[in-house]
């Protein structure tokens, strides 16, 4: 099996000179920095060096949330640290309250009607982020307080599309709404600007592989003290995810399992790198090279999926392709030409729009050559367009500091 694994391996790397572009909207690019501490001895996950670690790790997470309180870490991706979200604090039949802004919004949503929860779905069109109004409307009118949480996707991936979470906040506290609310961030925190404490968030829910410019296979719940109120009173049957357990272990640095042991080395790394930059300046990058790459969408004439400017992402940028031409040829053209992955078109929005990520590890440099790569791959595609993306993405790059 290694042979086979070694030898596809050399296979790839033969016949494609330069380095492979993974401009999904995460997994991201992982820097050198983090791939040397990863490429490290794995150790005693019960030893001291591991104890201290923790305890660092711990730490640093906290001003990357924007919290004082607890961050718990799973060996899992984000999808596990969703169920965490829900299990630890929430009780069977219970009406969870979400929003419909794309594929991620609704594999959350199944996922509660799997673990018998009862969800209510507010649509959208998937071209902006969920609406407070419409939230607290629905909220004023469950007068018996049957709804226990609103559950919001704070950057909906399948769409470039961010959700207002602090006016969903406000909604929730104008109707005096005692629900829950719980925010995944797996593709918007270390890239847009995000406040747990500030926005009176219970659960964020968080992972590895997008911002934080990790691997996939770690995801983490930043916890308020109402969520954890909430979760010493709640039914759902939990074991692997039980935050009470993890808590118990993390006082000392420690995990109730073995924990991501050599994930745990990058994240370190991860944060360090975060907090040189700073987090403004590296929410500050992530605007620019988004507006970068949405005046190159519209000097191609193609559109963005996003309807919203005040909703538009700063991690990714889908992009509508023209009616009869096909997004999917597009990026399997530009694999095979340019060695770069693009993100696909989820659910409905399958063939009809290409996705670009431009965060975690990411530079000027490397968005214009992201970019060159579209604009080649729209002229091999034969997709009708103005092959003036690039130069208006330099002209903004070189004038914008
Ligand atoms: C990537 C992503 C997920 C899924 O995370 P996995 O690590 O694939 O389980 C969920 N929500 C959002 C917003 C995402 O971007």
């Amino acid at each position: 099996m290694k042979q086979q694994t070694a030898a596809g391996r050399n296979r790839v790397a033969e016949s494609r000179a330069g380095r492979h572009f993974l401009q999904i909207p995460g997994p991201t690019n992982v820097p050198e920095r983090i791939l040397r501490a990863i490429d490290n001895p794995t150790i005693d996950h019960r030893g001291p060096d591991f104890g201290r670690l923790g305890r660092d790790i711990l730490a640093m997470l906290k001003p990357v949330f924007r919290t004082a309180g607890p961050v718990v870490i799973y060996p899992a991706s984000g999808t596990g640290a969703w169920e965490a979200a829900l299990v630890n604090t929430l009780s069977p039949g219970d009406r969870v309250l979400m929003c419909r802004t794309g594929w991620f919004a609704t594999l959350w949503k199944e996922m509660a009607e799997r673990l018998g929860l009862d969800p209510v779905f507010i649509e959208t069109d998937w071209r902006r982020g969920a609406d407070p109004e419409a939230i607290g409307a629905l909220l004023a009118a469950d007068r018996e307080h049957r709804i226990k949480a609103v559950c919001v996707v704070h950057n909906e991936t399948s769409t470039g599309c961010v959700s207002p979470v602090a006016a969903v906040r406000a909604a929730i506290d104008a109707a005096h709404h005692p629900a829950l609310l719980l925010v995944d961030t797996i593709s918007s925190l270390a890239s847009i600007d995000y406040r747990h404490d500030e926005w009176g968030v219970d659960v964020t829910v968080a992972g590895s592989q997008k911002g934080l410019m990790l691997p996939p296979g770690l995801s983490f719940n930043a916890l308020s003290r109402k969520a954890l109120a909430a979760a010493a009173a709640a039914r759902l049957p939990r074991s692997y995810w039980d935050w009470q357990a993890m808590l118990k272990a993390n006082a000392d640095g420690y995990f109730p399992y073995t924990p991501g042991t050599n994930l745990l080395f990058g994240l370190r790394v991860a944060l360090e790198m975060l907090d040189e930059e700073g987090l403004p300046q590296v929410f500050a990058r992530h605007a620019r090279h988004a507006e970068a790459t949405r005046r190159a969408v519209r000097a191609w004439g193609l559109e963005i999926q996003c309807a919203e400017p005040s909703d538009y992402s700063s991690s990714l940028t889908a992009v509508r392709v023209p009616e009869g031409t096909s997004a999917d040829a597009l990026r399997a053209v530009i694999l095979e030409r340019f060695n770069m992955s693009l993100g696909n078109g989820l659910g409905p929005l399958k063939d009809r729009v290409f996705r670009i990520g431009h965060l975690g590890h990411f530079g000027d440099l490397e968005l214009i050559a992201t970019l060159g790569g579209v604009e080649m791959g729209l002229a091999l595609a034969a997709i009708p367009h103005r092959p003036e993306g690039v130069q208006a993405a330099l002209q903004f790059l070189s004038g914008a500091p």
